[in-house]
């Protein structure tokens, strides 16, 4: 088995949906897995939003604009006016989920899976019923029943243990030999989860460990992971190869090119994860695996939004150190992420993230008796 994921900018338009068709080619064994078309997520986090603040009609302009964006891609496909029963069918579910829901502020998370999953649960549908029509017999999986995951919304953990079990059962019980799968959902106790945004890469990278694939490819709009954003520096070039260490590093750092959560399942499994452009499938693209030939060129990443903490003891305490763990147990209680930490004899510089609580975490350091700048 193969495991090939689609981004939501691959299949933006019916073009990206007809050259997903190509690419699939008269492959067998084959486990896509897809997001939500173009900036579909977006739009149904102002759905959520609109049900969030009371506000109806907000979230149903938000609908109906879904609705002709994924019209115009199925007529588009199917040559013609046409109407998909299942396509209507979620629509509906969507309209009823937005107009009925009782907002409360507890289930606010619940709530914002639940619809933000529609997204994916429409691309893949449409992609399954193109697929068939196309001549290609596939199994659409209703990753809310595959995938078990922590009851964390917005951000859950696939349980692969508990999961397999059933991920198996629905492949080894299916006559199609090809799946249709929604990246970035699952489900808990209490109904759908997402796995936090950008993350169906992730989604891909579970299924692929938990089938044991031989591979896993992610197509993208880009020749290869880069040893930059080529938007922001012209010059930069493609890298031929990477480990899984090294992938890791650059995710986390914030290159754009994969979901940090990604690496880890393909690791425990040793599957080699492809990084391949989805304009031309004859490129080789970019391969990350357990070892690789050394990069030669400088990584740069760009990151926006840093928010730089001159952090001092306000007794001058020289040995600050002594006081790390406070510090960092203070950043990790309010979910900040530190990006680069440089210490020198009475100062602790720290370039986190910026976050809707730094104001609560500074005013807690100078609780604890330190000068924060
Ligand atoms: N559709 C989701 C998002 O936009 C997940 C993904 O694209 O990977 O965040
Ligand atoms: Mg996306």
């Amino acid at each position: 088995m193969k495991v090939y994921k689609f981004g939501g900018a691959s299949v933006r338009n019916a073009e990206g949906v007809r050259n997903l068709r190509n690419i699939i080619d008269d492959e067998q064994n084959l486990f896509i897995i897809v997001s939500a078309m173009g900036k579909t997520t977006n739009a149904l986090e102002r759905v959520f939003e609109g049900v969030q603040r009371g506000d109806r009609e907000k979230s149903a302009a938000e609908i109906a604009r879904l609705r002709e964006y994924h019209a115009a891609i199925i007529d588009d496909l199917w040559h013609g006016p046409t109407r998909l029963e299942r396509v209507e069918a979620l629509f509906a579910e969507l309209d009823r989920v937005a107009a009925e829901t009782q907002y409360r502020a507890a289930d606010a998370e619940l709530w914002y899976d639940t619809i933000v999953a529609f997204g994916e649960l429409l691309s893949t549908t449409v992609v399954s019923e193109y697929l068939a029509s196309a001549g290609v017999a596939n199994h659409w999986v209703d990753m809310r029943r595959a995938l078990v995951t922590q009851q964390r919304h917005k951000d859950a953990s696939v349980d692969i243990d508990a999961s397999a079990f059933r991920l198996l059962a629905e492949v080894e019980g299916a006559a199609e030999t090809i799946f249709v799968g929604q990246g970035f959902i699952g489900g808990a106790p209490d109904g759908t989860t997402t796995l936090g945004r950008e993350g169906s890469d992730y989604s891909a990278a579970v299924v692929a460990n938990i089938l044991g694939a031989e591979s896993m490819s992610v197509w993208k709009d880009v020749d290869g992971v880069l040893n930059a954003d080529p938007k922001t520096f012209p010059d930069a070039e493609q890298i031929k190869e990477l480990n899984y260490l090294d992938t890791i590093e650059l995710a986390y750092s914030g290159a754009q090119i994969i979901h940090p959560k990604t690496i880890k399942p393909l690791q425990n499994k040793n599957i080699p994860l492809y990084v391949r452009p989805f304009g031309d499938k004859r490129k080789p693209g970019t391969v990350i695996r357990g070892t690789s030939a050394p990069v030669t060129v400088p990584i740069l990443i760009l990151k926006k939004d840093q928010v730089f903490l001159t952090v001092r003891s306000r007794d001058f305490s020289f040995v600050l150190e002594e006081k790390f763990a406070t510090i960092f147990s203070l950043l990790e209680r309010y979910r900040i992420k530190t990006n680069l930490i440089h210490n020198s004899a009475v100062n602790l510089g720290l370039c986190v993230d910026n976050s809707w609580h730094i104001d609560e975490a500074v005013a807690e350091f100078r609780n604890e008796g330190f000068d924060v700048m």
